[in-house]
């Protein structure tokens, strides 16, 4: 930030009276303009046909992480809430219509100040299509997931959840928990793009 949204006056760095944390200050109007983690909602959308289960991923037709593969995602707009948040998503960038089920894994991504939360999520049917930020959409079993091509540290981390609580529920122990995890890992070493699914 450079400017105050308030005055269009500069901005500077200073810790108010009272706080302990630097804040982006206006030299002006005095505004002090807190910056807080934002939400990314989406769903793992599923369809199962003749045993076999199968997950919704989109192709990236959007930076960061262009022509990789991900969970319909993205962040949570003002007045909405969480759920409503995921059933957009999986609208707008799959053109799919989702029952939504559990809320799956919630992921702290404080390096890139977000919070990440997917929900479960089941195809009303096969009448699917990428939206504007996708180039293409696919369903993929489980041996199909093209892991080397995942766009993000999160969307790793819930499939990986996902297919092991199937696991579990294939022996016969219970259904899908709720997960929480710190992500802390990037893709690539030398990739310094930000995760911002959107
Ligand atoms: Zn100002």
């Amino acid at each position: 930030m450079k400017f105050c949204s308030e005055c269009a006056f500069p901005v500077t760095v200073a810790i108010p009276e009272g706080d302990n944390r630097p804040r982006y200050v206006c030299t002006n109007c005095g505004t002090i303009h807190y910056q807080n983690p934002k939400m990314v909602i989406g769903s793992i959308p599923v369809w199962e046909q003749d045993g076999e289960l199968k997950v919704l991923l989109c192709k990236r037709a959007i930076e960061p992480r262009y022509g990789y593969w991900t969970l319909p995602a993205g962040f949570m707009e003002n007045e909405e809430t969480t759920g409503e948040a995921a059933l957009r998503e999986t609208e707008e960038e799959a053109g799919a219509q989702v029952e939504l089920g559990k809320l799956f894994t919630l992921l702290n991504v404080a390096h890139v100040h977000q919070v990440h939360l997917f929900y479960l999520a089941t195809l009303r049917d096969l009448d699917f299509a990428p939206g504007i930020e996708s180039l293409d959409v696919q369903l993929f079993a489980e041996h199909e997931i093209p892991w080397d091509e995942l766009a993000f540290p999160t969307i790793v981390t819930t499939l990986e959840l996902f297919f092991a609580d199937r696991a579990r529920m294939r022996e016969g122990e219970g259904g899908h928990g709720f997960h929480t995890r710190d992500i802390t890992r990037r893709m690539r070493a030398d990739d310094p793009a930000p995760e911002q699914p959107d």
